[in-house]
């Protein structure tokens, strides 16, 4: 899509789990070639909108619009192979696999065949296009060293940047990121920033979960915030930044 063109549309998606509301009616959109945070204290329900997105549950209503397409009717798998990327907030990784092995597997979303056909029937000259192509997405990110590592022996930030080239090798046109930055050092956090500020500008879309605020800053195109399942506030970091009802909603939470 061209850059600024609308990516990803969502209308009004609603989650409730029994009583209680995860997601309230919310509503937001992202352009193509954006970097947009979705923030808000712990179980603001950043990642239950990201499941209603990805097809992970279903939503008790709204409308997700993806390039013109519908989401919310299709099941995960199509939604993976429209073009819609996804790490989960837990690292998600096989830890005794190979660097490359890993995002070999993710390589696999996109394509026709099932993994578990692939696995069974993968012709040998498919195999070696496939490393090929995990092999060039690790390099991308910065983790051509680490080909045959074993994933599980990989720093923390080396895991999330791991997972975001497996994310990477289903070709997605939209990246979600669920907390990639939680947990890392300092330095690893400027390094995840580069990785996603080049994808950038390759002209990648990102829609970014993030907690921690100092992350989203520097990074992010458009912020929206939310708390206890709503959206308190949206616009630019710098504005997001001093609105009260952010900061009531961070200092409280
Ligand atoms: P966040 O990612 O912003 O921390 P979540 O989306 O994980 O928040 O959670 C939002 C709210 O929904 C929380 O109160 C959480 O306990 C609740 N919740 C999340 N998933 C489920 C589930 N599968 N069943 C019941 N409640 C859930
Ligand atoms: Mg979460």
């Amino acid at each position: 899509p061209e850059k600024g063109s609308l990516v990803l549309e969502v209308d009004g998606i609603r989650k409730e789990f029994g009583g209680l509301v995860a997601v309230n009616d919310i509503s937001f959109k992202l352009k193509a070639g954006e970097i947009m945070g979705l923030i808000g204290p712990n179980g603001a329900g950043k990642s239950t909108t990201f499941n209603l997105i990805t097809g992970v549950l279903p939503a008790t209503r709204g409308k997700v619009g993806f390039l013109g397409e519908r989401l919310d009717t299709l099941p995960s798998r199509e939604i993976a192979k429209l073009g819609v990327g996804r790490t989960f907030q837990h690292v998600q990784l096989l830890p005794t696999m190979t660097v490359l092995e890993n995002v070999a597997l993710g390589a696999h979303l996109r394509r026709k065949v099932s993994v578990l056909s692939a696995a069974l029937h993968l012709e040998r000259r498919d195999e070696a296009e496939l490393l090929h192509e995990a092999a060039r997405q690790l390099q991308r990110v910065g983790l051509g060293d680490y080909l045959y590592e074993q994933a599980g022996n990989l720093a923390l930030g080396q895991q999330r940047i791991l997972e975001i080239a497996r994310a990477l090798a289903a070709d997605p046109i939209l990246l979600l990121l669920d907390e990639p930055a939680a947990g890392l050092r300092y330095k690893e956090k400027q390094e995840l920033a580069h990785v996603l500020d080049q994808l950038r500008q390759e002209g990648m879309s990102i829609l970014l979960v993030e907690h921690d605020m100092d992350f989203v800053m520097n990074l992010t195109d458009h912020l929206v915030v939310m708390d206890f399942g709503t959206k308190i506030a949206e616009g630019t970091p710098a504005a997001v930044q001093e609105n009260p009802a952010v900061l009531a909603a961070y200092l409280g939470g």
